[in-house]
């Protein structure tokens, strides 16, 4: 009688809990959504971004799956954030200039130093046709790789090594996204640019940097300054800043 009696009360108040969880669910993504949504608008747009593949390339991908759980809700925040190993995933702006600055075409194939969560090659991913991409840390490339993976991406290719002396069997390379900071250009990188090729690099020590864009037109080098940054070190496999 008692068991009888309760049943239906029971089924009742499980089906009112799983409906709101899926509620709460659809919610929390609709939620990243629309904060990816204004991010692109307050943080990129109206600072003077207006590639729409850059624009569109960061409103679809979700930002906060390349984050530490812990952080997730700051995701879409005007700031860098901590990842493993002590490293950073780039302020979101910083990720729209530099694309930007590479001023890529679809069919391009780009080499990306210092994968880190992986955030920066989806974004170059969804804008050109290959990426290859080189993470020191195992462990934060074999993370970066399971996210890619979720996320159903197929035109990136993730190395676990030193960038320094970049990947010359994909070379020469359309264009070359380096995310952390030598105190030099490295030579190996400037040989694997295509002719007509274009590299944005921050070069300096720790606490001083600036992001110099370099363009190859009939096999010489041509860079400026664009922007002062700080940008987490160039190490070696010894830890060793470069
Ligand atoms: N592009 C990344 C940001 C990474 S921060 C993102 O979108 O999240 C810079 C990364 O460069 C760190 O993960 C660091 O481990 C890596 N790094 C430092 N020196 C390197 C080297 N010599 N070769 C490859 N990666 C390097």
């Amino acid at each position: 009688m008692f068991l009888n009696y309760n049943f239906p009360v029971k089924l009742l108040f499980i089906l009112v809990l799983l409906f709101s969880q899926c509620i709460g669910q659809t919610t929390h993504v609709k939620d990243f959504e629309y904060q990816r949504k204004m991010m692109v608008k307050k943080q990129i747009a109206w600072r003077g971004i207006n590639n729409k593949k850059i624009l569109n390339a960061m409103r679809k991908v979700p930002r906060h799956k390349f984050v530490p759980e812990f952080y997730q809700e700051y995701a879409y925040e005007d700031t860098p954030l901590p990842i493993e190993e002590g490293q950073t995933i780039s302020q979101p702006y910083i990720v729209a200039f530099m694309t930007d600055a590479l001023d890529l075409n679809p069919e391009d194939k780009v080499l990306e130093i210092g994968t880190g969560s992986g955030y920066q090659a989806a974004i170059l991913a969804e804008i050109c046709d290959t990426v290859y991409t080189i993470e020191i840390f195992k462990s934060l490339g074999e993370k970066a790789e399971t996210v890619l993976k979720e996320l159903d991406y197929k035109n990136i290719f993730i190395k676990i090594g030193d960038g320094y002396n970049g990947w010359k069997k994909h070379s020469p390379f359309d264009a070359i996204i380096v995310t952390c900071a030598p105190t030099n250009i490295p030579k190996p990188l400037e040989e694997q640019l295509s002719e007509g090729g274009r590299m944005i690099i921050p070069v300096g020590e720790e606490s001083v940097q600036k992001l110099v864009l370099i363009k190859k037109k009939n096999g010489k080098l041509y860079q400026h300054a664009v922007l002062p940054v700080r940008f987490v070190p160039m190490i070696n496999k010894k830890g060793r800043k470069y």
